[in-house]
């Protein structure tokens, strides 16, 4: 016969406890037995297994995504050492996953990768000066190579792409010529390429002789440069080829009549 308070006495927390310590003692004792166990079952039940593992997956999704993530937290050296040897053992497996993810996420990943090149430019650009006065010879040799590969690649493309370009872009080509000499002459200037593209393109008349411009146009300094004027917004403006080497090379037709 069961007594009452017998059973009112008993701990049932230290029980539950009790059991907890054994089973997980069991589990260890007994995991490869276990595991073997369990992989049988899987194999047999393989749709089974699978459905199943959906179906947790799909229930358990936050609490998976989580655990994986702390996990890769945790583990940093442990997650990059595993991937490592997984695309040495699988580089085309990792090759044709890369160019997929690329293709599906192309927008994504470029935008990202501008987003951070904007949030990052000088960081990026100190990090690249640095890498290059450290390996001038390296950087030098990959150049090469890069060049060498690139240009066998395209060469028929390019030299095709050059020549329309060359043809359809002169003006371009000869202001953004213009543009890196004085640059080399002068390192300060608020003028760009784009601000000439579009002051030639706003300027329909010669500014010296009030007549309209046709091809041979010059980008003029009112104030020469090589009086000491500056190559700025303020001191340039297009003129007829003709009418620019006419002026005098001192600037003296502006300058003595500003002077008067
Ligand atoms: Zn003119």
């Amino acid at each position: 016969m069961i007594q009452v308070g017998y059973i009112k006495n008993i701990d049932f927390k230290m029980i539950k406890e009790e059991r907890r310590e054994y089973d997980k003692d069991y589990y260890k004792k007994n995991s490869e037995k276990r595991k073997a166990v369990a992989k049988a079952w899987i194999v047999e039940n393989r749709e089974k297994y699978e459905s199943q593992k959906k179906l947790y997956r799909k229930n358990n999704i936050k609490k998976i995504k989580a655990s994986q993530k702390s996990y890769r937290e945790n583990n940093p050296k442990k997650v990059y050492d595993s991937l490592k040897e997984w695309r040495n053992n699988n580089p085309e497996k990792y090759e044709s996953q890369r160019t997929k993810y690329y293709e599906k996420n192309k927008k994504k990943i470029c935008d990202h990768t501008k987003g951070y090149y904007a949030n990052n430019k000088e960081n990026i650009r100190a990090k690249v000066r640095d890498y290059r006065t450290k390996n001038v010879e390296k950087v030098r040799e990959q150049g090469r190579a890069y060049g060498k590969v690139y240009y066998e690649k395209y060469k028929d493309s390019s030299k095709a792409k050059q020549k329309i370009y060359r043809k359809t872009e002169k003006f371009r080509i000869s202001v953004k010529n213009s543009q890196h000499r004085r640059r080399t002459k002068m390192e300060v200037t608020d003028i760009t390429t784009e601000y000439l593209l579009e002051l030639k393109s706003k300027t329909s008349h010669c500014e010296i002789c009030g007549k309209k411009l046709k091809d041979n146009i010059h980008l003029d300094h009112i104030i020469p440069l090589n009086v000491g004027g500056l190559h700025i917004k303020s001191n340039v403006r297009y003129v007829h080829a003709k009418c620019n080497l006419q002026r005098p090379k001192n600037g003296s037709d502006i300058i003595q009549f500003r002077l008067l």
